[in-house]
């Protein structure tokens, strides 16, 4: 099976299935990534923060896949926020990455506070301009700041990666993003794998479906039309929210699953809006 490509607002692509290594360390990260690719898997989500850029770029150049079929996102860490010491961290990631050219780079979280965020997008329009990174985006942005920096730059992020799973589905955040061409990416997708996996609605729909319930988590976010960084370091696991691109839901399902939503109970992670 191959991943569907998602079009962004710049003309460039990304998988919509791609392989999150939040919490693996840089000793293992070589090797998972590596089964990622075995298993099928083209694109891989890292940040500065999780410490293993290197093994995700030893990972690529001992994947010999050419460079143009791997998709490579990293994130600017909030320490870096600010327009000079964003054009640093970046040179900083790619040495570690060990690549030419990024395929994503995002500003992990907002950080009102700090209020750096649109000097940092500026140097991600200057990195851009100068082709060392393909597309931009942000993660963790509210509306009101999406509004702002698009008003300040009239540069449209190609995505924004926010907590979103079948407890936390982000009605209202993906609404407007679409409006404006924005991707949606689910990070945490299958809720950090806690007592979402267990939600009777989705173990009923994984007997009917002939799937497992991480499985018809996966196969939601798709049919949504969300990009997806599911992570696991059990070579089973990975090859299981793999196979989720061969799994069908109905519209009676996606219903049943969007009825799961708890509005802001159902948040795992910090609220982007006051998380400093
Ligand atoms: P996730 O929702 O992907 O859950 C991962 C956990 O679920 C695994 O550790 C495992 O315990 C379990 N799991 C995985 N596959 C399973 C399966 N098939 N069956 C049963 N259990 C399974 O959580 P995550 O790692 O928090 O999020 C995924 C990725 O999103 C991260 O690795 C990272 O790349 C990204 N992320 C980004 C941010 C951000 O601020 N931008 C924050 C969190 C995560």
């Amino acid at each position: 099976i191959e991943s569907p490509e998602l079009a962004f607002n710049d003309g460039n692509t990304i998988p919509q299935l791609g392989y999150g290594v939040w919490q693996v360390e840089e000793a293992l990260a070589e090797e998972v990534v590596g089964k990622a690719f075995e298993a099928g898997y083209r694109h891989i989500d890292t940040a500065r923060i999780y410490g293993n850029e290197a093994g995700v770029g030893r990972a690529v150049a001992a994947s010999g896949l050419a460079r143009e079929d791997v998709f490579i996102t990293t994130k600017l860490w909030n320490a870096d926020q600010g327009y000079d010491s964003t054009l640093k961290a970046f040179d900083d990631s790619m040495a570690r990455l060990q690549l030419e050219t990024l395929d994503l780079y995002l500003i992990h979280w907002l950080q009102p506070k700090q209020g750096k965020y649109l000097q940092t997008w500026k140097a991600l329009i200057e990195l851009q301009r100068q082709g060392r990174v393909k597309s931009i985006g942000v993660s963790n942005f509210t509306v009101e700041a999406l509004q702002e920096i698009i008003g300040e730059t009239g540069v449209v992020p190609a995505i924004n990666q926010v907590e979103t799973h079948p407890y936390f589905n982000q009605a209202r955040l993906r609404a407007f993003e679409a409006e404006q061409g924005i991707l949606h990416q689910s990070w945490s997708p299958l809720g950090q794998g806690r007592e979402l996996l267990e939600d009777p609605v989705l173990l009923e729909i994984a007997a009917r479906r002939g799937a497992t319930p991480a499985q018809v988590v996966l196969a939601w976010h798709l049919a949504l039309g969300n990009v997806v960084i599911p992570k696991s370091v059990t070579p089973s696991r990975i090859q299981e929210n793999w196979n989720a691109l061969g799994v069908v839901l109905e519209e009676e399902d996606l219903e049943a699953i969007n009825a799961l939503d708890k509005g802001a109970d159902g948040r795992i992670g910090a609220d982007p809006a006051t998380a400093d």
